[in-house]
């Protein structure tokens, strides 16, 4: 990462404030504003602008942070009224959207932000937090206005692989300064397909999501669904705007609804599942996913995005003790833990009444979902081993430990070790979602570690704080691990021994 200074040829309209004295009785309009939102606002644009609020204010470094497959430049934003990251006593919150080149209006919301968060009004989140804004991780599909990046890959669906240069490049600035909360935001599209002939659509502005994977200690999961998502709807509906909980699936009756996805391989959960306080929010795209409603749309995730932020400043000591906390746990190896591999939705009983909008009134209406999944539960687990064996020779999987920044060491044979190899007896099918994928039926057996010679492994161990990631990773049962990718699964073959070993202390 690298700054860039003194960008020729930009507007700069108050040089003159001297670093310290920064904040701005006027806001500076965003491209698309100065546009009256006829446009939406243009890479180019959107970095000249960023630069402009860098150099106008003392408060903000404006950086770049990586580069897309097709070569333009991503953007990353951070503000503080000291020196980033330097006061313990200050949340690092995080602020990213345009994974999907097709959603452009959490951009538009980030760069209303950056640029309000300077005036009065806003200046004291600033007291309390240090934000770090990425308003466009994906400026090729943007530019095309279509969701997937410049090698067609869906940027949402690579968090685990970290196969993509946008994602590794969220992901180096999410190492640099492991952020205590972040919001990934996101629009969805209401209009047409099943629903459409089912009579009705989805008819909330903003919407707002939670952590959901069951590996995601219990309490940071109530903590952001019963405190956290329920202050963010109540401060979004009292702005005019309306919103719900972020519930995939549907259309009701025939498919059921549930609160989210659980896969880590997405934005929010790659976050949450690392210890940090990880939301999605998702606003009502225009019918033309382009400039349709665009000041509306905007103006509706800028409230999101000011909700998250007026929280987190109210609650600056618990959102760090609850990332400090995950992350010692897990730091610690989690002993006690149950890593849990399959999971599976369920109902609890209750219904969703879901706000809509109907095609055949013509008005707002409420429709009784009595298919909701509104819970998660594991339905397999396994103790965290101490940590997992890679043969030196296996140079994809090295490449990923390298993209994940993964600690490692060569692995020296112990005689207090334990190690477990898996074969692949044959395959059985489970649910995953909605689709079935194979599970593979495993046998182990104890490798003796005086027959592993130095050098022929790297030692990844469980204790460090991607340590859940890692495991959900790298267990060859797992339903969310890399064996499930195309390109890691020689990985598991039947009749073969799986690769990487397991690790236990005896
Ligand atoms: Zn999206």
């Amino acid at each position: 990462m690298f700054r860039i200074f003194g960008f020729p040829g930009l507007l700069c309209i108050s040089a003159l404030v001297l670093p310290g004295l920064v904040l701005h009785a006027q806001e500076h309009p965003t491209p698309s504003q100065a546009r009256n939102f006829a446009e939406v606002t243009s890479t180019g644009d959107l970095v000249s602008f960023l630069i402009q609020l860098d150099e106008a204010s003392g408060y903000v470094t404006a950086e770049r942070i990586g580069t897309s497959v097709q070569g333009r430049s991503i953007y990353g934003l951070k503000l503080s009224n000291g020196v980033f990251g330097e006061e313990a006593r200050k949340p690092r919150v995080l602020i990213f959207a345009q994974q999907h080149g097709n959603e452009q209006s959490g951009k538009e919301a980030i760069l209303l932000l950056a640029s309000r968060i300077l005036s009065p009004e806003y200046a004291q989140l600033l007291h309390q937090i240090d934000l770090y804004l990425i308003p466009q991780l994906n400026p090729d599909g943007a530019m095309l206005n279509l969701r997937r990046n410049g090698n067609e890959a869906d940027l949402n669906r690579d968090h685990l692989l970290l196969d993509q240069p946008e994602t590794q490049a969220l992901h180096a600035v999410f190492d640099a300064w492991m952020f205590h909360a972040a919001l990934d935001v996101h629009e969805y599209y209401p209009y047409g397909g099943d629903w459409e002939k089912g009579g009705f659509r989805k008819n909330s502005e903003v919407t707002v999501g939670t952590l959901t994977n069951p590996n995601i200690s219990g309490n940071v999961r109530a903590f952001s669904s019963q405190v956290v998502v329920p202050f963010m709807l109540d401060f979004i509906r009292k702005k005019g705007y309306s919103c719900m909980e972020y519930l995939p699936g549907g259309p009701p009756p025939a498919y059921p609804m549930r609160y989210s996805t659980f896969d880590i391989n997405d934005g929010r959960q790659s976050l949450g599942i690392i210890g940090t306080l990880s939301l999605i929010q998702e606003g009502m795209n225009g019918e033309d996913r382009l400039t349709h409603n665009l000041e509306r749309r905007a103006e509706g995730q800028f409230t999101g995005m000011l909700a998250f932020l007026e929280f987190i400043a109210a609650h600056p000591k618990k959102i760090i003790r609850i990332a400090d906390k995950e992350r010692d746990r897990i730091r610690k190896g989690g002993r006690g833990d149950s890593l849990a591999l399959h999971y599976e939705h369920y109902s609890d009983g209750r219904t969703l009444a879901l706000p809509v909008w109907s095609y055949r009134s013509g008005t707002d209406s409420l429709v009784n979902v009595s298919n909701f999944l509104s819970r998660v539960r594991p339905t397999l687990g396994v103790k965290p081993p101490l940590g997992y064996l890679i043969p030196a020779s296996d140079s994809l999987l090295l490449n990923w430990c390298e993209r994940q920044a993964l600690q490692r060491f060569p692995y020296r044979p112990a005689a207090r070790h334990k190690i477990k190899q898996s074969f692949v007896h044959s395959f059985q099918t489970i649910l995953f979602e909605g689709d079935t994928i194979p599970d593979p039926v495993i046998r182990e057996s104890i490798v003796d570690p005086s027959l592993i010679r130095e050098g022929d492994y790297w030692f990844i161990p469980y204790a460090q704080w991607k340590g859940r990631r890692l495991a959900l990773a790298l267990e060859p049962r797992s339903m969310l691990g890399l064996r499930t990718y195309r390109q890691f699964a020689y990985l598991l073959g039947i009749g073969s021994a799986y690769p990487i070993l397991r690790v236990d202390n005896r």
